[in-house]
């Protein structure tokens, strides 16, 4: 009892501290064991044009933990970063990502699909990051040209003449780059115009209340006229509604995806909802060679 030794004492033994770090460490071990025992799997979850077709989808990161059950990203990539693992996570992502890349690519309905998967700072600030981009690409036989890397604005705290001759290199690729959760981070505008990217993200937390909040409606229209003067696509996260769509068409944003459209789905369903679409849209079309 740190009471009972004395008021000089330090009292260092706190057992709400001490609970979180043997959380911690349990959460890292398991962490490890996931990787190993294959508990990690993708979800895919569709990004739409102005016609409501889907054109590509974002890769996000499943953990079915044996006694936890599901456990979202927001829950283990945090730890992954802290302790490094997210290297090895990240690779598994990318390498999956890639191949389910190459097997659309011989599927009439899925051929066209791009794929983004979403990169960490720590993954991207390695020494190896882009060897073990390309090395994944030569692997898989994916096409780099529908490989779409999600960077985040934290990335910008490094040194920007680091990032810029990474992304060049998997440019001269045909690799593609995208700015996530755009707006919520550090970016300044002089980073933003020298960086070789392809599109800006509009983050969700902007689109949820684009109706009701006129700030959150002024933020968005102007990363839409920012993403136009940099000539950069854009597209807009977590739409759920048909009215939030509405108003960011309205601005000039082309691209979306959310719980309108559809939720992550795992591979088999997220394929089923795309084979589903195509097949609405053939079967709607004029019969050729009648009437
Ligand atoms: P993010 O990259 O910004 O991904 C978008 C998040 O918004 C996803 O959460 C997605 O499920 C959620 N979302 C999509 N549409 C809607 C909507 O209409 N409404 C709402 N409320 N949410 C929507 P998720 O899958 O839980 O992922 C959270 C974050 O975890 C991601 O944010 C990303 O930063 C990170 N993450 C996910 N997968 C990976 C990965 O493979 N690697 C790394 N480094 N980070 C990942
Ligand atoms: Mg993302
Ligand atoms: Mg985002
Ligand atoms: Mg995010």
């Amino acid at each position: 009892q740190a009471k009972a030794a004395g008021r000089n004492t330090l009292r260092f033994f706190d057992p709400d501290m001490q609970a979180a770090v043997t959380a911690r460490a349990l959460m890292e071990e398991d962490l490890r064991q996931g990787l190993q025992n294959n508990e990690f799997f993708l979800c895919y979850q569709p990004q739409v044009d102005v016609y409501g077709r889907m054109t590509g989808a974002e890769a996000l990161l499943r953990w079915q933990h044996p006694r936890r059950g599901l456990v979202p990203p927001a829950e283990f990539i945090p730890l992954a970063e802290e302790t490094g693992l997210i290297l090895p996570i990240g690779h598994w992502v990318l390498s999956t990502a890639c191949t389910q890349l190459l097997a659309w690519a011989s599927s009439p309905e899925m051929a066209h699909l791009t794929l983004a998967v979403n990169v960490s700072a720590r993954q991207f600030r390695h020494a190896d990051f882009v060897e073990q981009v390309l090395a994944v690409l030569d692997h898989t036989g994916a096409n780099p040209l529908k490989l779409k890397l999600e960077l985040t604005e934290s990335l910008l705290l490094d040194d920007v003449e680091d990032i810029i001759a990474k992304m060049t290199a998997l440019k001269a690729h045909g690799v593609g780059f995208s700015l996530d959760d755009f707006g919520t981070g550090y970016s300044s505008l002089s980073y933003l115009k020298r960086l070789p990217l392809d599109q800006l993200k509009i983050d969700q937390s902007f689109v949820r209340d684009v109706l009701t909040d006129p700030d959150d409606a002024a933020i968005a229209r102007t990363i839409v006229a920012l993403a136009q003067s940099l000539r950069l696509d854009v597209i807009a996260e977590g739409v759920e509604t048909g009215e939030q769509r509405d108003f960011l068409e309205r601005n000039g944003c082309l691209a979306y995806q959310g719980y309108l459209f559809s939720r992550p789905l795992p591979l088999e369903a997220f394929e089923r909802f795309q084979r589903g679409a195509e097949w609405e849209a053939q079967s709607s079309l004029p019969l050729q060679g009648e009437g």
